[in-house]
């Protein structure tokens, strides 16, 4: 038992490769942990990538699936985990978004097999030791050390094939990471420095790389997107050392209740949520302001209107009237947060975003 004002720091050990060209270090990383037998999960975006590695391990290459989706639903699981089974595999390696790595993470969770994930997106559950599973349409969560994956491969020539929409709210969704870091309850010297590196580093990338020309594979800019994908997986570490707060509450609340799509309804939460917050989080404040270089709201509203897709719950067909129904939900036990969570507020704070 620590006193009050006391920090506990604690981080998981991971080996963590970033660079263009990384996934070329795969089938080293892999015999690196001992393992000889390989089963690869993939998503569709990340297939190529996948078949590449696949070439590269030739017979250490025993298994592959296919089917990651979002939430990480339990049937689909056990369908993979028979396929891992009858593989006898002893790593699991995974190509994707944060779907893919919540499969990677409920096979290693089910088997005890060491993880290399290889994300496509800028989710952060690689560096997390957390699981969300769904069963029935209901979600559960865990946290153990265990499921952490313990080497992470970040190749920014993965995310040239993310359109623009998905680099943006997939970006936007990273920073809503660090910027609750830094009003969270248990926020540290050390979540702090993670979170300003973090906001600085996405919003210089993110609209440096959203301004480049488009290339054939959507932008050209590398470097750019090679700093976003830093940015992203410090991100990813805020999640994994603090507690989330409002921000995360309602976008937990609305994506289970009407079935959202996750990257774009946290971009669409995330100035709203920053513009109810900040007033109360004086040194938050400040920091994002450093960080951002200007005023934290503004910039990120700005960002957020870049995007050609939805913008407004409405935009979602969130229906109106059931607005007050999920501030109920997230006031009758909220998540610690800086301003307080009452019905009233929260409903306000749920007619604007809509
Ligand atoms: P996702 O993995 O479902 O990917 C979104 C879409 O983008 C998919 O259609 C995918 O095929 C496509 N895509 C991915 N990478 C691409 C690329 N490089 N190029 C083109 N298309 C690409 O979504 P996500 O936002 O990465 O992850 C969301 C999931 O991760 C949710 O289930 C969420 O709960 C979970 N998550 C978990 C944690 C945790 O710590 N446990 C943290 C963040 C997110």
């Amino acid at each position: 038992m620590t006193g009050a004002g006391v920090h506990v720091h604690e981080t998981a050990p991971a080996r963590v490769l970033i660079g263009p060209g990384a996934r070329r270090n795969v089938p080293s990383e892999v015999g690196r942990l001992g393992a000889e037998r390989v089963f690869i999960l993939a998503t569709n975006s990340a297939a190529r990538a996948a078949d590449e590695c696949r070439a590269e391990l030739g017979s250490r290459a025993v298994g592959r699936f296919d089917g990651a989706v979002v939430h990480t639903p339990v049937h689909v699981t056990e369908a993979a985990l028979d396929l891992v089974l009858a593989s006898r595999a002893d790593v699991v390696v995974a190509f994707g978004g944060g779907s893919a790595t919540g499969l990677s993470k409920a096979l290693s969770a089910r088997t005890g097999l060491p993880q290399v994930v290889v994300p496509t997106t800028y989710a952060g559950s690689e560096v997390t030791p957390v699981l969300g599973e769904t069963r029935d349409g209901v979600k559960t969560t865990r946290r153990d050390p265990a499921i952490l994956p313990g080497t992470v491969v970040y190749d920014p020539e993965l995310t040239l094939s993310m359109p623009r929409g998905l680099t943006l709210t997939s970006a936007l969704n990273a920073l809503a990471h660090a910027v609750e870091a830094l009003w969270a309850v248990d926020a540290s010297a050390y979540t702090d420095a993670l979170a300003t590196e973090a906001v600085s580093s996405i919003v210089q990338a993110l609209s440096r790389v959203l301004d480049a020309p488009p290339g054939p594979a959507g932008t050209t800019d590398l470097a750019g997107r090679e700093q976003l994908q830093a940015g992203a997986w410090l991100a990813g570490c805020c999640l994994a050392q603090t507690r989330m707060g409002l921000h995360h509450q309602l976008a937990h609340a609305l994506g289970g209740s009407f079935d959202l799509p996750h990257a774009e309804l946290h971009a669409l939460l995330l100035p709203h949520v920053t513009a109810y917050n900040l007033p109360a989080a004086p040194a938050a404040r400040e920091r994002l302001a450093r960080a951002v270089g200007g005023d934290p709201t503004e910039v990120l509203a700005t960002l957020a209107a870049r995007h050609d897709g939805a913008r407004r719950l409405r935009d979602l067909d969130v229906p109106r009237d059931r607005l007050r129904a999920v501030a109920e939900r997230v006031a009758a036990a909220p998540y610690p947060n800086p301003a307080p969570v009452d019905v009233d507020s929260v409903t306000g704070l749920l007619e604007r975003t809509w």
